[in-house]
Parts: structure tokens; C-alpha cells; sequence
């Protein structure tokens, strides 16, 4: 009986252990995580969480009789440091030793640190777990926090920007492109949400350089600019973006080029080790360049894709990207991946607090944009076509 070792228990790796039980795989699944909590969701984090006047609790992913109902042995605090590929073992930060037949590496990412002087400071914050999230929450219900900085004007700054201002804080966001979420969504639809929050009363200083943070006593007490500029703040939160957690992959020798490559099926260069969610790269049909996708539904489906592959049953049908972020009072959604398009349509016959927008190329959509309208997601991503050629072509 096959024996799978699933490093990293957020969403994609408890996914995968679902997945493979729903496949009829009968071995041994042990689900590695190095937090001590049930793994929980991470969006709520950076939403409802912020603004919660009681202490939140996590939101697990799934119950805790969950994990005895179908066998899967989760080991909660347990950190993995050593990959031997040579004896299909696994070193635990314990000294503890475990051995497995087939390895999927669901690592994930952590939040890229601010490189400048004054990185050190207290009131620097970061947001990717329960523990960040907690630091941020007491920090910004904090009567003495009035002023709020955020580096960055990514999704995960605008869903800050937006909990601190509804919690009746002065917030600026400093961003070094020409406008937020570049990554996410088109111009129409990030200037539809700048609009919206700026009218909240977030204030966006966009094309500018953070060249370090000022100090009073130890603690952030500004944010110097390149222009010298000086934001007087209380507290920096910075969202510059996540780094997948890859150490373990390239110390093993396994191929990573800004996350652990992977081919259709989410196999590594090494046939017996997979990788899914935050920490892999590749799998997608939707894109050029085999983007490294950072949503829930991207680590879900790479799960079922590893799944099926390992139980060697059939690849489930390629489906568009799906993301959603919650911005003040704003669904923002979007399908299929918003870049390599040359013709964006605007639907304007919605209200004004709603968005479409349709991103071609040549006669095919390639993404979609949703404000506000809960329901046109999954319609419009029957409408995505793939692009014209395989993931197992471009590697
Ligand atoms: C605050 C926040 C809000 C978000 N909001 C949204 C949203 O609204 N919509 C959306 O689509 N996406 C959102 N995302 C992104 C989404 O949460 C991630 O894409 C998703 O969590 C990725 O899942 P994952 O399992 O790949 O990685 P993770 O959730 O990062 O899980 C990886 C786990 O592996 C563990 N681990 C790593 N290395 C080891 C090791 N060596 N040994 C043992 N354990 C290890 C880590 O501790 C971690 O728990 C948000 C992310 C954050 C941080």
C-alpha cells in the first residue's frame, strides 16, 4: 500500500488529501503543517477579521473529524527541513524522520520583507497567518493608531486600506507603479476601485518610492519618500508581495524558477514529487508563461489535478483561474488571467456601483473582470477559451 507525505496543510495541500481519499486511494496520507492550528482560510484575514470588535476565531477549512473520517494523519507543528530524495525520507526540525512513496510539496509562500532603512522598526507589520493577523488586528483597533501606511497597493493592501478606514483610520497607501492590483486586473477595472476607495477616503500616492521609515523611540513614526516626502504614520503595513517557499525543493534538486516547475499534472522534475498552490508554477492552459497563480481556486484545482494524476485516473477538464477580493463595499472578481489581451470592453448599461469588462484577443475572451455582480463569474468563465497551446508543450 502507496505511502503520501503532503508537505503544507493550507488549502492545497488539505485539498489534496481530500481529493485523493475522493479518488479511492486506500494508502497512508500524513498532512505536514508547521502552524499549530486546525488549518483555516487565509482570506478572511485581511476582511472581516480586521474589523471583528470580539477576538475572531479561524475559519477552518474543515472540521477536525474530518481528518479522522477519512484517515488522514494531520500533524500539526511540525516543521519539514530536509528532502532526501535518495532514501524517499523526510527530516522533521525535531530530528523525527518520515518515509513516503509519493511527496506532494505544498509549501506555499510568506510575504516579501521591506529591504530599507528602518525595516527593523516595531509597528512594521506583515499579513500571510493567523499570528500576523492577530498582530495587525490588535495594532489597528488600537485607539492610539490613527495614521496607516500601506506599502503596496497589491490585493492584500487595498483589503487593509479598506477594514482601517471602515475603523475610522487616516490611510495611505504608497505604491511604486502607476496604479494598484497591476497583477490582478486591467486598468479599467483598478481605476473603477481606486476611484471607490478613494471616495472612501483612502489617499493613493501612486509612482512613488518608499526610501525608509522615520522612527520615534524604536516604533514607525513616518514613511520617508524618494521625493522626501514624509508620511507621519502610526503603523506600516507592507504588501510587496509573496515569495514561494522553495527552499526545501531546490535543496532537494528538484527544478524552480520563481516557484517548483510542474508540468499538466503537477509533477515535478522528479517523477514521485508534486507540487501545488502558491509554491508551484506552471499547470495552467490560461496563460502565457506559466504564471505562478496566488488564489484559493488555483490551489484547489492544482490539488485535484495531483490527485488524479497519482490515483492515475483521468485529468479533470482545464477551467479558467477564479479569484475574488472583498474592497469596502465591492465584490471584485475576476476569471481567467488579465494579461496578453488587445481589446478591453466595458460594460456600461450596470449600475453605477457595478463593473464588467471583457478582455480579447483576436476574436477570443481571455479574462473577465466582475464588480459587484456576484453571479457572472461562472458564466462568463464557460465563455474563456485557453490559449493555443499545453502546458506539457511549454515546458
Ligand atoms: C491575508 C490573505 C488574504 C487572501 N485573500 C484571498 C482572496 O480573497 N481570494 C483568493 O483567491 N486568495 C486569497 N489569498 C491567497 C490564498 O489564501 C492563497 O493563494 C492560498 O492560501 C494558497 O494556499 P497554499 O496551500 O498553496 O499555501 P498556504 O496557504 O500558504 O499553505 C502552506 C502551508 O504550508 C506550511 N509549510 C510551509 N513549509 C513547510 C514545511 N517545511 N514544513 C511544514 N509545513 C510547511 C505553511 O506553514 C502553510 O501553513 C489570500 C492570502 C492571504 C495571505
Amino acid at each position: 500500500m502507496e505511502n503520501i507525505v503532503i508537505i503544507g496543510d493550507g488549502v492545497a495541500g488539505t485539498n489534496a488529501a481530500a481529493e485523493l481519499r475522493k479518488r479511492g486511494f486506500e494508502g497512508t496520507i500524513r498532512l505536514v503543517g508547521e502552524e499549530a492550528a486546525l488549518p483555516y482560510q487565509r482570506p478572511p484575514l485581511s476582511k472581516a477579521w480586521l474589523r471583528e470588535t470580539n477576538r475572531p476565531q479561524a475559519t477552518p477549512l474543515r472540521s477536525i473529524s474530518f481528518y479522522a473520517d477519512n484517515r488522514i494523519d494531520l500533524m500539526r507543528a511540525r516543521k519539514v527541513v530536509k528532502i532526501d530524495r535518495r532514501k524517499r525520507e523526510l527530516l522533521f526540525s525535531d530530528g523525527g524522520t518520515t518515509q513516503y512513496d509519493t511527496l506532494i510539496l505544498a509549501t506555499g509562500a510568506s510575504p516579501r520583507r521591506l529591504d530599507l532603512p528602518g525595516a527593523d522598526l516595531q509597528g512594521i507589520h506583515y499579513l500571510r497567518d493567523l499570528g500576523d493577523a492577530a498582530a495587525l488586528r490588535q495594532a489597528l483597533t488600537n485607539p492610539d493608531c490613527r495614521d496607516v501606511s500601506i506599502i503596496g497597493a497589491g490585493v492584500i493592501g487595498l483589503e487593509v486600506a479598506s477594514a482601517a478606514v471602515d475603523l475610522g483610520k487616516s490611510v495611505t497607501i504608497v505604491e511604486a507603479a502607476a496604479r494598484p492590483m497591476a497583477r490582478v486586473a486591467s486598468p479599467a477595472t483598478t481605476n473603477f476601485v481606486t476611484q471607490k476607495l478613494q471616495e472612501a477616503g483612502v489617499i493613493f500616492l501612486f509612482n512613488k518610492k518608499v526610501e525608509r521609515i522615520g522612527a520615534d523611540r524604536q516604533r514607525v513614526s513616518s514613511v520617508i519618500l524618494g521625493d522626501r516626502t514624509r508620511i507621519k504614520t502610526d503603523l506600516v503595513m507592507a504588501g510587496i508581495g509573496a515569495s514561494p517557499n522553495v527552499d526545501l525543493a531546490i535543496a532537494a534538486g528538484l527544478e524552480c524558477d520563481g516557484g517548483i516547475c510542474v508540468d499538466a499534472d503537477m509533477r515535478t522534475s522528479e517523477p514521485d514529487i508534486f507540487a501545488i498552490g502558491d509554491c508551484a508554477r506552471g499547470g495552467t492552459i490560461f496563460a502565457h508563461g506559466q504564471p505562478r497563480i496566488e488564489t484559493v481556486h488555483n490551489a484547489t484545482i492544482q490539488a485535484q489535478m495531483a490527485a488524479a494524476a497519482i490515483c492515475g485516473k483521468e485529468r479533470p477538464a482545464p477551467v479558467p483561474p477564479r479569484f475574488w477580493s472583498d474592497l469596502k463595499d465591492m465584490r471584485v472578481q475576476t476569471v481567467g488571467i488579465s494579461t496578453g489581451y488587445d481589446l478591453v470592453q466595458r460594460d456600461v448599461s450596470k449600475l453605477p456601483s457595478s463593473l464588467e469588462v471583457h478582455l480579447i484577443s483576436g476574436d477570443r475572451l481571455v479574462a473577465a473582470e466582475m464588480v459587484n455582480l456576484p453571479n457572472r463569474q461562472s458564466a462568463l468563465a464557460k465563455a474563456i477559451s485557453p490559449r493555443a497551446f499545453t502546458a506539457d508543450q511549454e515546458r
